[in-house]
């Protein structure tokens, strides 16, 4: 369709060409109605313009656009060619000093701290490292998209506002001069006419509603009939679903859809058809069929293509309109004028007003555009961002109720925008006072909230799923309310005043809607049938919980305010609970002769309400009074009189006496709901307007009534009265058989309500209750935060609660209170509390949860003891309350509280087990210690003359008064001191005793009478008994600890014998798991080692004794017993390649039998180092294959492992495995043959090798030429001319047990399976060589390790590591014996080619494509399988030196050629060494042999330094590959790292250390190789610079380099758009590790089809650049992802971290983050030591819902 359309649009621009944008601007400048001319002409353009068939051609479109109709409007602007006109305006605007930048999505923003009015106040990047605020306490986030920066703003910051790009010459301190100014009249006019036509036009076109026709000054001639279907986005159909209707709809493909739907969901709308009016109609009515059934069918309509063109145009205007303004403020300014100018039909009518209007029926594309156009022109122009905010206000109810009903997120509608009004502090203050913004924000949010029950209160029950859809839309309204109040004012004025009570009442008016909401009743009996919704209701709570703490803020800040808000709300309360009108009946309490009225009330059988918002607000205000002192200054303007305590204290006083009961036990049949109801009251999110107020009431109730009182009433509410108020009646418990819960019950309650007691005395720390600031207050929190035990900065933040600006405070006193300790590797930097802070430590603290107070007490205890002190845990020292509160604290020494101690205390000495617990008596102990702190201190603060009235100290000395008798409070301490039962609270009783002393002395001001030291000295000895006594108890306590553990873990194992029995004979004793030779014996120094050759020193094995992990027998390795083996695992590695674009393509067809020094796919072989049986291994492995066929189809997915292809987990250490590799004798000896003849040396050697592959090449020939006449063979043998001594037909008799042989196989076929991918085949050619090459592999992987971490190459290696390299080199060294010998032979000869050339091989790649390492073990691992046929006397040693030597003269032809000699002209030319000379010589003949093309000869030196720099990787290789395969002991000098072992390199490896001289002893035939190795046509070609090759040595891959700030990342990030979805923001940007790569994680986008399934980016990307494992940082988490394979993955920690020593996974606290190159290093090393899978496996392991994440999907 498309090329039909081709020709069509070619005639078309044609006629465009022809429209001259000047001439058309000419003739607009002479027409009389512009608008006229303007609209034929767009009218007549834009149709031929846009949607011009199925697809857009955005390019063409926009091309055509600016020449025919944006073009002509620039001339009219200008009156000149744009092209001068635009600069000159540019050059004549003052620009202001806003930065306004608008955020992408993901891109980095900054806020500071410290300096931010709120925290919507941002910075863009650029801005944020040119201010001041980089040096101060900043944070960083990604942005959502939206908004802008707000440099420039001085409202928004309350220092540097500006950056150095923005700031103000200080010349220019400006007085808002009118941008117009610099304008000429006529550009005002003409951009007036223009702006005024086009914004109307976009507007009107836009807001259009008809589908099938256009306005009428639009309307055309002709009308071509064609239409589109239009789909368009909701937030309601998944992705999927839109995709697979519209497969169906409009039959496209997949892909088609899915390009179809990620534009609906990016643009809002795209057509899905196009053609005739029935053609798309048919499509829309399939669409909506298929969509409709369980939700409202997806919006279609079928639209003419006109009307789309226009609207396509419409867009195009808007984003041109705000790009001409960006030219000058004055174009700026006009374009805000013609945008709020009012129209013809009055209010709501500017262009502005109907576009804010019809947002909610625009799509996401058309609301983007014009948002961004709102913000960059009425947000940007001082004048009129003021003038818009007034409309917003004015529409404001009408818009949210749109965007309500709208179903896009909130980031899509214009509401949105009230952060960027609100926030600013004046604007908001004007829409106050002007508006009432207030007052319509908090009565739009009633609107929405209709659900009410009888009494008028919010009713969240059996609401449904619309409605709380809709709840959470309508809760954007709070955080509008919030943005409003956010800034305090610093000057009220009268309407301020006026508004904000208004306001206040409308607070009021919604709180009262909430007091007494979801109450509930206990249940008995049944349990409850459902679980009640609660969630809605603490949702609307918790959001409000900043803004009750706002609103008491500003009150504070203004008297006048304070006591009207008092009034109010007490007025408020008064409606709600007024006079007790709840049909309760009045009672009349008494005890110790005092009595009270209260109602019959019980919280057990009655309703109760968690919610009392008006109660709370109501004890903060008069905290506030009391803070502010308002009180005393003005006590006739408030309402005292009116208080009646008893009712302030009742609700608040039920939701307590709730909470114990709950603890009590008494609501389990109320279900989970209610207990997540208590945790949230207590929770830091909420405690602040819940829990804590509720304490302050009471403080103030207490405050103002009798204590005597007030405790009746509590006992009452508490349910406790009975007990108290009865003599005895604690004994009546032990006679009658009661209920054993009951008392339990009972018991918890007196605990509970003795710690409210404790609570309303002890917690002081609010400013206004006592005399204390915010810093004490804070202080206070952290210290019993860290009481509990040492915690993170994250920690400590989270369990603090955060002001509206996400401040806790804690860094302004945190240094008082505790050190910080750093992180190291792992783990996160910790503060722990100072000493001397632990004074303050009150068990009560009311912040505490359960757990928390008994591990607090605990660690507190601990630390006394640690320091030797007694375990006393006294009450601290007080601050005095404030005088509004003083009173409270009479409440210690009233009747009722002594009579309730006396009466716990006689319970505790007459311990009749029943009614009582120790923790009620702690709590007793500790009351009664906060009453003697108080009496001292007003002892120790009294002035002269002044009677202290607190004589708590006198009161407990007095004993009871008949007709009880009852002995006196201290008496009773004193009988309790002794009794034995109460050990752990003797140290307190003491304690106590001691201070009464104490003040006894102060009252009687006497010297210190001798009772006292006596009593103190008895105390010390007795406090040291009690240390060994303690140190018994824990040592009993540890012992039990083991046994315990002890059994446990015989269970557990006598669980997994149970599952294995067969495998089990004995127990398992869980340390038998090393093997017995582990050290290669003491190394005996001073004596040469030859580790190759025929002079090879010759060490005898000791017998190695190994024990099965499995079943414990210990089994000596020989070549005849049974297999032992290593579990192992094998995987493909890229790690030391060198070309990563290089993978394997086609795995069937790949020949691995040359590496390529890329060394681009690799196969490395690691093992745990656990030997076991084969047998046992094999039966283990066979048990976990079948438990899993079991469970195969519930569970399969939740394995870490992959049993299908062959993974297990090692039975011992839980390593992932996937084969075993057996353990066997150093195989050479077992073919070593006397040596009965001189042997050759190399010139001869290769002659004879070469003479035998020739024989071996014309038998096999023969073979191929008379496959059917096989019985011929010996006769057909004998023609070919044999050497000396070589039988060809004779086969060795393999050496190995069936068993050994056996795992030979298994080893081979799996290195074969996992290195190639590919099915196992143990017959392939090609498993030996895979066997070789994973050798070959994994000791130069260990190697590189050893090297970069400056290891010496025997040092101690892990022993892990040595027994994996020494059983994978002698398993490599022995599989020929299972592989068919003729296989081996080839691959042999083959080899061998690439050295010494062969006419019958031609395929063998030239030396500089050819790894040395590889090719070395390959050939001495290979070469046994010919040598077994030789009879003539040549050793196998003698081969090995050979090959070893000639394999090394090819490497420094290679190093050679290769050496990129950057010659250094300084360098002298001082030719004395011997290697000089004849590295010089080698080289010249170099030169000669490749025909001159090397480059000139540079010095000897530089060649020799570099041919030994160059071979030292490969010495070091085969130095560990011949130990490990011939096994003769390291050269002590290698064992240690320093100096170069160069030297002792070759000895150990039997080469000169004039390396070049092996060249010399053999020049006759070396000279003929060298120019057989030089003439190859690919050296030519890398000589002549025609291709690349690896030169060496090869430099270590690293990671790449990462950034020391965090934000440079996530600001490259978000720079980065998709790949394939067209400049689309990526929304996971990952950014691979390993080559730097930024990928489109987690997306539909950049899903690509892998083996059959659809993965994601970084699967996909792992298979080239990591075969299959890989390494990323997700950047907008700040996670580091570990992948392997598709289905493994975990996600490690960053190596970033804050000033506080912790990651940040997932970016949610925002602080700076930097590069911590340690943990970065410690990434790195786990990619070189390849153990990414083995990390992933141990993640999952620990981490169970790891294993269910979809990783391939990444
Ligand atoms: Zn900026
Ligand atoms: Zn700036
Ligand atoms: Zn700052
Ligand atoms: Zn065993
Ligand atoms: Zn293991
Ligand atoms: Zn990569
Ligand atoms: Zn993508």
């Amino acid at each position: 369709m498309a090329s039909e359309l081709e020709p069509e649009v070619q005639g078309l621009d044609r006629t465009f060409l022809e429209c001259s944008a000047e001439e058309t601007a000419g003739k607009w400048l002479q027409a009389t109605d512009l608008t006229r001319e303007v609209y034929q002409h767009l009218a007549h353009y834009v149709p031929r313009i846009y949607c011009r068939g199925p697809n857009p051609f955005p390019q063409k479109e926009d091309m055509l656009a600016q020449h025919v109709l944006l073009g002509p409007m620039e001339w009219y602007l200008c009156g000149e060619d744009p092209e001068f006109g635009f600069p000159k305006l540019e050059q004549a605007n003052k620009p202001s000093h806003l930065c306004g930048r608008v955020f992408k999505v993901g891109e980095p923003t900054y806020s500071c701290r410290d300096c931010a009015v709120d925290p919507t106040c941002v910075l863009c990047m650029e801005c944020f490292l040119g201010s001041i605020h980089r040096d101060h306490r900043y944070r960083m986030t990604t942005s959502g998209g939206g908004g802008f920066c707000d440099c420039g703003d001085t409202e928004a910051w309350k220092e540097g506002p500006y950056c150095q790009k923005h700031e103000l010459n200080t010349s220019e301190i400006e007085e808002e001069e009118d941008p117009l100014v610099r304008l000429s009249e006529d550009v005002i006019a003409r951009t007036y006419n223009i702006f005024a036509i086009m914004f109307r036009y976009a507007v009107e076109i836009l807001t259009w509603e008809k589908e099938n026709e256009l306005p009428a000054d639009l309307k055309m001639v002709e009308k071509s009939d064609t239409y589109y279907c239009m789909l368009f986005n909701d937030e309601v159909h998944t992705y999927e679903q839109v995709i697979y209707t519209l497969q169906k709809a409009v039959n496209c493909t997949q892909k088609e859809a899915i390009g179809f739907a990620t534009t609906v969901d990016r643009d809002g709308r795209r057509s899905v058809r196009y053609g005739d009016f029935q053609y798309c109609e048919q499509a829309k009515s399939v669409i909506v069929r298929n969509t409709s059934r369980q939700t409202k069918p997806l919006k279609v309509q079928v639209m003419h293509s006109s009307l789309v063109a226009h609207q396509n145009f419409g867009l195009k205007l808007l984003s041109w309109l705000g790009s001409i303004i960006g030219y000058s403020d004055g174009l700026r300014r006009i374009l805000c004028q013609v945008g709020l100018q009012e129209g013809p039909d009055g209010e709501n009518s500017s262009l502005v007003d109907r576009l804010m209007l019809s947002d909610s029926k625009l799509w996401k594309g058309a609301r983007s555009v014009y948002h961004q156009l709102f913000m960059s022109s009425l947000l940007m122009d001082l004048k009129y961002k003021k003038l818009f905010a007034v409309r917003f206000a004015k529409n404001y109810e009408r818009l949210q109720s749109d965007y309500v009903t709208d179903d896009h997120d909130r980031e899509f509608s214009v509401a949105d925008l009230s952060v960027q009004i609100f926030t600013v502090p004046s604007l908001a203050r004007m829409l106050i006072t002007e508006e009432n913004l207030m007052t319509i924000i908090i009565k739009t949010f009633m609107d929405h909230l209709r659900h009410r029950d009888g009494q008028g209160r919010f009713q969240f029950e059996r609401y449904t799923a619309l409605q709380a859809f809709k709840f959470r839309r309508v809760q954007s309204l709070i955080l509008d309310l919030k943005y409003v109040l956010i800034s305090r004012p610093a000057v009220w004025s009268d309407e301020l005043r006026h508004k904000f009570l208004e306001g206040f009442d409308a607070f009021l008016e919604l709180l009262k809607c909430m007091q007494g909401m979801d109450p509930i009743t206990r249940q008995v009996g049944q349990h409850i049938e459902m679980e009640p919704e609660w969630e809605a209701a603490f949702t609307l709570q918790m959001k409000l919980t900043h803004i009750i703490s706002m609103v008491q803020d500003w009150c504070a800040s203004d008297e006048k305010v304070l006591i009207e808000a008092y009034k109010k709300c007490l007025g408020v309360l008064m409606q709600c609970h007024g006079g007790f009108t709840d049909g309760e009946q009045p009672i009349t309490l008494s005890i110790c002769g005092h009595s009270v009225e209260t109602i019959r009330y019980c919280v057990s059988q009655e309703k109760v309400s968690i919610h009392l918002p008006v109660s709370r607000l109501l004890a903060g205000l008069h905290v506030l009074l009391s803070r502010s002192e308002v009180a005393y200054k003005f006590p006739e303007l408030l309402p005292l009189s009116e208080l009646s305590p008893p009712m302030l204290i009742e609700h608040p006083l039920r939701c307590l006496v709730l909470c114990a009961q709950v603890h009590a036990g008494m609501w389990r049949r109320n279900g989970f709901s209610l207990v997540n109801q208590i945790y949230y009251y207590h929770n830091v999110k909420c405690r602040r307007e819940m829990f804590d107020k509720d304490i302050m009431m009471l403080q103030t109730g207490v405050s103002m009534m009798d204590p005597n009182h007030f405790l009746m009433i509590m006992l009452s509410r508490f349910e406790l009265y009975q007990i108290f108020s009865t003599p005895d009646y604690g004994k009546r418990f032990s006679s009658e058989i009661t209920h054993k819960d009951v008392i339990q019950q009972n018991n918890t309650l007196i605990e509970e309500m003795l710690y409210l007691i404790i609570m309303l005395v002890g917690e002081r720390f609010i400013p206004g209750v006592g005399q204390v600031n915010a810093t004490e207050e804070i202080k206070r929190e952290i210290i019993h935060q860290l009481s509990i035990k040492p915690m993170a900065h994250s920690e400590l933040v989270k369990s603090l609660p955060e002001d509206e600006n996400k401040e806790t405070g804690m860094e302004n006193v945190i240094e008082t209170v505790a050190h910080f300790k750093k992180p190291g590797l792992t783990g996160r930097g910790m503060y722990e509390l100072k000493p001397e802070c632990a004074k303050e430590f009150n068990l009560y603290f009311y912040h505490f949860s359960r757990a928390e107070q008994s591990k607090a007490e605990e660690a507190q205890r601990k630390l006394r003891r640690q320091n030797r002190e007694d375990t006393a845990l006294p009450p601290p020292v007080l601050p005095p309350f404030c005088p509004l509160f003083a009173s409270l604290v009479n409440i210690l020494q009233s009747d009722v509280m002594l009579c309730i101690m006396g009466t716990i205390l006689q319970w505790a000495v007459e311990h009749n087990g029943y009614a009582w617990s120790e923790s009620m008596l702690q709590r007793v102990l500790h009351l009664i210690g906060m009453a003697l702190q108080e009496e001292k201190q007003h002892l120790e603060n009294a002035m002269e003359e002044h009677v202290v009235t607190f004589t708590f100290t006198q009161k407990i000395s007095k004993p009871g008064e008949a007709p009880n008798n009852s002995p006196s409070i201290l008496a009773m301490l004193e009988t309790l001191q002794n009794a034995p039962y109460l050990e752990v609270h003797k140290d307190m009783i003491r304690w106590i005793l001691k201070t009464f002393n104490a003040i006894k002395k102060i009252r009687e001001s006497s010297p210190t009478s001798p009772v006292a030291e006596t009593e103190g000295t008895i105390m010390e000895e007795s406090s040291r008994d009690k240390d060994k006594a303690e140190r018994k108890r824990k040592a009993e306590i540890a012992r039990l600890r083991r046994e315990k553990i002890m059994a446990q873990m015989s269970e557990m194992q006598r669980h997994f014998i149970d599952e294995n029995k067969e495998l089990f004979q004995q127990t398992l004793e869980l340390d038998g798991s090393s093997s017995a030779v582990l050290d290669s014996g003491p190394v005996v120094s001073g004596t040469t080692f030859t580790a190759l050759g025929p002079a090879q020193t010759q060490v005898s094995e000791h017998r190695q004794f190994v024990t099965c992990i499995l079943c414990q027998e210990e089994q000596e390795v020989k070549v005849e017993s049974k297999a032992m083996v290593l579990a192992a695992f094998v995987q493909r590695s890229t790690v030391l390649s060198k070309n990563r674009s290089k993978f394997i393509q086609d795995p069937e067809k790949y020949d691995p039998l040359f590496m390529h020094p890329d060394l681009s796919c690799g196969t490395h072989t690691g093992s745990c180092g656990h030997i076991m049986h084969a047998h046992c291994w094999q039966r283990y492995f066979d048990s976990v294959q079948n438990k899993e066929q079991r469970r195969q189809q519930r569970l399969r997915l939740h394995m870490s492992y992959d049993v299908e292809n062959g993974e297990f987990l090692c039975p011992l250490c839980e390593c992932l495995s996937n084969t075993v590799i057996p353990l066997l004798l150093p195989p050479r000896n077992i073919f070593s043959r006397l040596n009965f003849s001189d042997q050759p040396n190399l010139t001869q050697w290769i002659r004879i090798i070469s003479q035998q592959i020739k024989a071996l090449q014309s038998l096999r020939k023969e073979e191929n030429a008379s496959i059917p006449a096989s019985s011929e063979n010996s006769k057909n043998m004998e023609e070919v001319e044999l050497p000396q001594g070589f039988r060809p037909d004779f086969h060795p008799q393999n050496p190995y047990s069936e068993n050994i042989k056996e795992m030979l196989t298994t080893f081979g076929t799996a290195t074969y399976k996992v290195g190639l991918k590919v099915h196992p085949n143990e017959e392939d050619p090609r498993v030996p060589i895979m066997c070789w090459g994973s050798c070959a592999y994994t000791i130069q992987s260990i190697e590189r390790i050893l090297s970069d971490e400056d290891k010496p190459l025997f040092g101690p290696l892990p022993c892990r590591l040595d027994d994996c390299l020494r059983s994978l080199t002698r398993f490599a060294a022995a599989h020929w014996t299972v592989a068919s010998l003729l296989v081996v032979q080839r691959h042999f000869c083959k080899l061998f080619a690439s050295l010494v050339p062969n006419d019958s091989h031609d395929d063998v790649p030239c030396i500089l494509d050819i790894d040395m390492f590889h090719l070395l073990v390959s050939l001495v691992l290979a070469f046994p399988a010919l040598q077994c046929q030789d009879f003539s006397g040549i050793s196998l040693g003698t081969g090995d030196l050979h090959i070893f030597h000639l394999v090394t003269m090819a490497h420094i032809v290679q190093i050679l050629l290769t050496s990129c000699t950057e010659e250094n002209g300084m360098d002298q030319e001082n030719l004395t060494g011997e290697e000089e000379l004849a590295t010089l010589t080698l080289y010249k003949i170099l030169h000669q042999c490749t025909g001159s093309a090397l480059k000139e000869i540079p010095s000897g030196w530089h060649l020799w330094r570099s041919v030994r720099a160059g071979i030292m990787p490969f010495l070091k290789c085969s130095a560990l590959f011949f130990h490990y395969l011939n096994g003769v002991p390291a050269p002590s000098d290698i064992q240690v790292s320093g100096a170069s072992h160069f030297e002792h390199l070759c000895n150990y490896l039997s080469l000169p250390t004039n390396l070049i001289c092996l060249f010399q002893e053999n020049s006759e035939i070396m000279n003929s190789l060298i120019e057989s190795w030089c003439r190859n046509n690919e050296v030519k070609q890398y000589l002549e610079g025609e291709r690349d090759a690896v030169s060496y040595p090869r430099e270590s891959n690293k990671l790449i380099d990462l950034p020391e700030d965090y934000s440079s990342l996530i600001n490259q990030a978000s720079n980065f758009s998709c790949p394939k979805s067209g400049g689309d923001k990526s929304r996971a940007p990952t950014l691979c590790l390993v080559c730097g790569t930024l990928l489109c994680s987690q997306s539909y986008c950049c899903q690509t089809e892998l083996e059959g399934e659809d993965v994601g980016a970084c699967t996909a990307h792992t298979y080239s650049c990591g075969s299959g494992a890989g390494i990323f940082l997700r950047v907008r988490e700040c996670q580091v992802l570990f992948l392997a394979g598709k289905t493994k993955g975990c996600f490690y920690s960053p190596p970033y971290l804050d000033d506080y020593g912790e990651t940040d996974q997932g970016l949610r606290r925002g602080n700076p983050l930097h590069l911590c190159r340690d943990r970065f290093k410690k990434i790195q090393k786990l990619w070189h030591q390849h153990s990414i899978t083995e990390e992933i496996g141990h993640a999952q392991e620990a981490n169970q819902t790891l294993v269910g994440i979809d990783w391939q999907h990444l």
